[in-house]
Parts: C-alpha cells; structure tokens; sequence
C-alpha cells in the first residue's frame, strides 16, 4: 500500500514515519522549502525564532511527549512555566484566577466576589450559556470578566464573543477550584493548568528542532518545494500530480486543499469555504543585552499595550535562540485576513511592548515578522455544521484528513502527533487485512 501525505507539517510527518516503521511506504508533498509548518523556526541575525508564535511542547499523553522529545533534533531542555498577565504596571500569576492576589485591593475583592457569585449561581442551576461572551460571565463572573478574561479574548479572536460558541474551551480554558481562588485571593500561592506546568523546548534551532527530528529517518520520502496541483480519483486508485497512490491522507488546510480536489461534493467545497480562521503576525524583537525578566510568556489583554495578545522570552527556553549577551522577545498578534507585516504594524507592536513597560526600544537591535495564514479556528456557531459537511465530503473521496487546519480543530502539536499515531494504527491494520475499516 502506498499513501500520499499531502503536507509536510508535523501530523504528516508523524504519520509518515509511522508507516515507514511499519514497513508502509509513503510520500510526503510539501510546497515549503522545508518540513515544519505551524511548528516551523526561522532564523535571523543570529536570532531563532518560531513563526507562529512561541510554542512549548507538554502532553496529558506521555508516549506522545517522550517520543516528540526523544525525536528532537539536538534534544530538549526542561522548562517550569512562569507565566504572568500584565495588568497596568503589574503582573498577576498565571493562570489569572489563581492570581487574583497580584491585583489592587479593589480588583482582587471584585474578582473574588464575582467568582463566588457566578459559582452560587451555577450550583442553584443556571444554566450554561451557549455563547462564548455569556459564558464568560457565568463561568468567573464580573471582575474577571471585565479585568481580564474579555479584552484579553477580544483581543484576540476580534469579533464580539456572543458570536462565538463554547465547544472548545473544555481544556483550553483555564479554571480553577473556588477554595482555589480565595487562596489567591488572600496570597497563598496555587497552581492551575497544571498538566502544562513543566514543559520542554528544543535546545537548539527553535521549536522546528521537533519536526525536523522526526522527518530526519526519513528524508527520502519527503519531497520539497512540491505543492500538490491536483488529486483525482481514477478507479480504486488516487492520482495525485499525475502520480498513483492507494491511499491520500491529508494535512493541508481544508480551504487549499479543495482547491486542488475537482472531485470534491459542492456541498461540502460550500461548507469548507465558509470556515473562519483568524491568521497571525508573529514579531521577532531582539534586544542588546540579555537581562530580560525569568519568565515564559506574558498576557497582554489590554488595548493600550499595543496589538500583540501575547510576548515570549524565548531565551528563557533555550540561551542558544540569540546570540551571546542578547534576548529575543517574541510578540503574536492575530489579524483577520491577510495577516499585517508592514512596518507601521510591527512599530506599533513595539510600540506598545515599550508602553507596557516590558522592553526599551532604545535596546532593539533586531525587529522581524513572519506570518501564518491559518493560526486559529474560529468557533462561530455554525461551526460543527461546516465542519461535519466539509469531512463527510472529504470522506466521501475515501480521503483522510488529519491535523489542525486538515480537521480544523483547536488542537497542539502533541495532538496532531497523537492522531497521526491512532491513523498509522489503523491503515497499518488495513494493508494487513486488506480491506477498510472506517
Ligand atoms: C499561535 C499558535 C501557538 C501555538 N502554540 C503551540 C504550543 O505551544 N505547543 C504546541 O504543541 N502546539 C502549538 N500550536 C499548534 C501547532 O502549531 C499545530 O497544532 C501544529 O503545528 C499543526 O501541524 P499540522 O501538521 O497539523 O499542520 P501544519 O503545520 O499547518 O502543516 C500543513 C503543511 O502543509 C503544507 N502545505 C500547504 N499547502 C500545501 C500544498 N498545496 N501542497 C503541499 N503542501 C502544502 C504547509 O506548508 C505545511 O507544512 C500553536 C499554534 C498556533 C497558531
């Protein structure tokens, strides 16, 4: 059996090297110049940096995070996360409602009392909104709300939040016991997202270190510079750039991927064309002298800190992403459409890094931005009907679709590592019986 990985980022890597190992061959098309994708690197002036905005690497699964860790080129190093949220002039512990201690009096009381407020409410059986605004106010109530929780998400999905639904914040927003928050209320220190609390980042070459570990065993199956034109379906086979295949799997973002596939259902091609998804601008910034604060990532909700939502003090991952005597921050920024890497833009993200009081920009030695069309999925309230339209007619073809954009769904490298792990399973146990299973 052999399978055309359309796309070169981590899930078709991972599935690649996967039927590799199981005797399976395989072909991975990527249009890049080099595999990565989402979790790509760039260099420049001596500073590394990833292009789509700081990435760490942590797991609930541990084979996943041993195997992405072990396969690293240059090997990884151990990090303990220390997040803040710049409030005014102050930095509040991440995550916010264990950090309710950090604020002015008058804030902390007012997060405090929300939150005890909204969780009466939900045990006399409020019932959960289906807005991703509303739920705000129902899940941490009035201080947090308004402090924190809707500029800081306003900021970055840029639209009113009632339009948005909930399905995804189960894991990826933080919450936190009550007993939890009137400890940090009253400044003992707790905990939350623990699972995240310790992490790992590439020693050296940036996050792209992890992909480009894993496509080294197999180089020869990964072709560059080779963007898919086309894929058809001729009998039970699939050409894909005049070339046959048994099996297509892929990775590239649904809204391209039809692009190249005539043979797609309309109602489905209808369905892809109407997913939303915020792009993103991620802003190098290096500064001449490496006496940046020790922590990981920095929340910035507020609109006067400038456009960026988050910075990283990626040297505090590894010392090797800047030259000697120097630090790399990293901004992010999302954009709706194209995404903005003019120079106006990328001042005005210094701009407001240096008003937050984070950098001086007197020490600015190197500025550089790098894009990413595809960053966030957006969770309208339509979203679940596109979706299961756009992959039925993908399924229909007899083709998989794995991965973020490939499945739009809200999901980290670990994941696509994992699901790419559970799909090798299974065409590994189809070549050997023969038939299908799905
Ligand atoms: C802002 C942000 C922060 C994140 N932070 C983290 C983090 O801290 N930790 C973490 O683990 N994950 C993080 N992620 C998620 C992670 O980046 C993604 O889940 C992962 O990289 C997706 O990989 P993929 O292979 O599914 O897709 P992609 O990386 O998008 O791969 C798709 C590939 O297809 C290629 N392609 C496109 N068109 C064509 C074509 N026509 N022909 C051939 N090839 C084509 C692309 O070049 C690309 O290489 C973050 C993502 C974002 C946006």
């Amino acid at each position: 059996m052999k399978t055309a990985i359309l796309g070169g980022g981590i899930s078709g890597l991972t599935l690649a090297r996967r039927l590799r190992e199981a005797g399976l061959e395989s072909v991975v098309f990527e249009a890049a110049p080099k595999v990565g994708g989402l979790c790509g690197s760039e260099t420049v002036e001596g500073f590394t940096y990833d292009v789509a905005g700081g990435h760490i690497l942590y797991s609930k699964e541990k084979a996943v995070l041993d195997w992405m860790a072990e396969n690293t080129d240059g090997g990884c190093a151990q990090r303990a996360r220390s997040t803040k949220i710049r409030i005014g002039d102050r930095f509040i512990h991440y995550p916010f409602e264990n950090g309710i201690g950090d604020l002015d009096k008058k804030q902390t009381f007012d997060c405090l009392i929300g939150y005890l407020r909204a969780a009466d409410a939900r045990k006399s059986g409020a019932a959960a909104p289906r807005n991703f605004g509303d739920w705000i106010h129902y899940r941490f109530g009035e201080g947090i709300e308004r402090i924190f929780m809707k500029p800081y998400n306003e900021k970055i999905w840029k639209r009113a939040l009632e339009t948005l639904s909930t399905e995804w914040v189960e894991g990826r927003v933080p919450d936190a016991p009550v007993e939890d928050v009137v400890r940090a209320a009253i400044g003992i220190r707790t905990e939350g997202y623990t699972h995240q609390s310790i992490f790992y980042y590439p020693l050296n070459g940036g996050f792209e270190a992890i992909p480009r570990g894993i496509a080294r065993p197999i180089r020869d199956a990964i072709r560059l510079n080779t963007p898919v034109r086309e894929i058809r379906r001729v009998g039970d086979q699939y050409r894909v750039n005049g070339e046959f295949f048994d099996r297509v799997v892929n990775t590239i973002p649904l809204p391209d991927f039809i692009k190249f596939t005539p043979d797609l259902d309309p109602a489905a091609r209808d369905a892809v064309l109407k997913l939303q998804f915020n792009s993103l601008t991620s802003v190098a910034v290096g500064l001449n002298h490496d006496k940046t604060p020790e922590y990981s990532w920095i929340y910035l909700p507020h609109p006067e800190q400038g456009p960026a939502n988050r910075i990283t003090y990626l040297n505090n991952y590894s010392p090797n992403v800047a030259p000697p005597g120097k630090s790399l921050i990293l901004a992010e920024a999302t954009c709706v459409g194209v995404p903005r890497k003019d120079p106006e833009f990328v001042d005005e993200i210094v701009d407001g890094l240096a008003h937050a009081g984070l950098m001086n920009k007197s020490d600015v030695v190197m500025k550089h931005a790098s894009t990413v069309k595809y960053a966030y999925v957006i969770f309208d309230h339509d979203f679940r009907k596109k979706i299961d339209a756009a992959l039925r007619g993908v399924e229909a073809l007899g083709i998989e679709s794995l991965g973020r954009f490939g499945r739009f769904e809200y999901i980290n490298s670990d994941q696509c590592v994992s699901r790419a792990f559970a799909l090798a399973d299974r065409l590994v146990e189809e070549s050997k019986s023969g038939r299908r299973l799905v």
